[in-house]
């Protein structure tokens, strides 16, 4: 099977935070998953480069918005890295390829009728990117900014005729499963049955000169919503290369959007309904997961709650970051992570679970098997499907409750006497040691690729590997 997955584009005007650290491992297990499964995998990830709140902040920042930009898609670049991400893509949206595609995605949601021009009055969010209604606007303030001013704006903007998408968007919500989880998607029904308001597309270029040009109207430029959906595509190369990666994967293979729960509007609404007005194939799934706090709060500065992705992996590691965001968050549901938590999970799971146990297995194959005995093996098949239900917490809990059950084992039944005594049934007993761990570390692949890699290592070469989660 062909298989799609992409992450949402981080908005590039601060550093990478845990969410975005989330969703990267989200959408990488996954991808990892498919891959050893068998199937055809295009996984793309990247940065979203323009619009007004770039714009302010390179010039607060006393820079050009690219230099700005790509001061932070580089940041965003070393966050992937330091995840160990297995991405076939990283689009940024000031990218000519991306600027060509979301070109085309005007002119055909244009050719369709779908886009026309009025005078705009109202009360703009630099926050949001977005003008404000009356009951979104709480004590003259946006709910979600406010810090910020709303401005009073009057411009001809165009717009995009989303009200005449209603119909349609709801006959794509019909299907179970275009959106995960499942009361999202009642969420998403729902607010598409309130009714659905055209928005604006574009910006006066004289007000916000940091934006994608709309073809044919050199006064105006794109939106950067109009603009950052489009990057699902482009990054298989439409339109300029429709028969190749976006064929592939877009229209013959299935596709995966993986997003935060604040995104339904954007990712299931609107980008639905642009591709819909270009005659273009809906997205398939869209996964969205929860937010995460700190000791109950909103991490921010100022209260000096902030887990800081990068710090995580500079003190635990890549894998043992993985771990945490993959197993100790919920999938979907909002989550609390502290930095007390970390360490506890740390220390009593990798630690002294599995970086233990790997030691106990190992030093008894070592010092007791030969290389006949681990060639001969027989190793049992990875259950590949495990992530169909996104449930990647539980799916890691599973792990964790062989592993547990093979330390018991070795606890209770004694391998390590019963081998001085009876070095053929001894030998049998490690060897199914060896077996099971070998078992784990193939289920921990799509996870902790390097753990996995390592442990795989350890037995095929049957020898001990080094402390894999030394102490801190
Ligand atoms: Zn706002």
């Amino acid at each position: 099977m062909n298989r799609y997955i992409t992450t949402t584009l981080p908005y590039v005007n601060a550093d990478p935070h845990i969410g975005h650290a989330q969703e990267f491992v989200q959408a990488d297990a996954l991808a990892r998953a498919w891959r050893l499964a068998g199937d055809d995998v295009f996984f793309s990830t990247g940065t979203d480069e323009h619009g007004q709140k770039i714009y302010e902040a390179a010039q607060k920042a006393g820079q050009e918005p690219q230099a700005y930009v790509d001061h932070y898609a580089g940041e965003f670049k070393r966050l992937k890295e330091a995840l160990g991400l297995s991405n076939d893509a990283f689009i940024r949206t000031t990218d000519p390829r991306h600027v060509a595609a979301a070109q085309e995605m005007w002119r055909r949601c244009a050719a369709k009728g779908d886009i026309y021009k009025k005078t705009y009055a109202g009360l703009y969010c630099v926050g949001c990117e977005a003008f404000k209604t009356e009951k979104e606007i709480i004590d003259g303030k946006c709910p979600l900014h406010p810090n910020a001013e709303l401005k009073e704006i009057s411009e001809e903007n165009y717009f995009f005729k989303f009200s005449d998408y209603q119909e349609k968007l709801l006959g794509y919500l019909e299907r179970p499963g275009v959106i995960i989880p499942e009361w999202r998607r009642i969420e998403a029904i729902n607010f598409v049955k309130g009714g659905l308001e055209d928005f604006s597309i574009s910006r006066e270029a004289a007000r916000l000169s940091w934006g994608i040009p709309v073809p044919g109207d050199e006064e105006q430029v794109m939106y950067v919503w109009f603009d950052a959906l489009t990057n699902y595509i482009s990054t298989l190369g439409w339109p300029a290369d429709a028969e190749g990666d976006f064929k592939r994967f877009w229209e013959e293979g299935t596709t995966l959007q993986v997003a935060g729960k604040d995104q339904v509007r954007f990712q299931s609404l609107m980008w639905q309904a642009m591709l819909l007005s270009a005659d273009i194939k809906n997205t398939d799934t869209v996964f969205y997961h929860g937010f995460i706090t700190s000791g109950g709060q909103k991490m921010s500065k100022s209260l000096g709650n902030v887990i800081n992705p990068l710090d995580l992996v500079a003190t635990y590691g890549t894998d043992a970051a993985r771990y945490i965001l993959l197993r100790h968050l919920s999938p979907v549901e909002d989550s609390d992570l502290t930095l007390e938590a970390i360490r506890e999970h740390y220390t009593a799971h990798l630690t002294n679970g599995l970086g233990n146990l790997v030691a106990r297995v190992m030093k008894l194959a070592e010092a007791n098997l030969g290389s006949d005995d681990i060639t001969t093996m027989e190793t049992q098949p990875l259950s590949a499907d495990s992530l169909d239900d996104f449930q990647f917490n539980k799916a890691m809990d599973l792990i964790w409750a062989h592993a547990t059950r093979l330390d018991e084992y070795i606890t209770n039944e004694k391998p390590f006497a019963v081998i001085k005594d009876d070095p053929e049934e001894g030998k049998k007993m490690i060897l199914s040691c060896v077996t099971q761990l070998h078992a784990i570390a193939s289920m921990l692949a799509p996870f902790m690729p390097s753990t996995s890699d390592t442990i795989l290592t350890a037995i095929r070469e049957n020898k001990k590997p080094e402390n894999l989660f030394p102490r801190i």
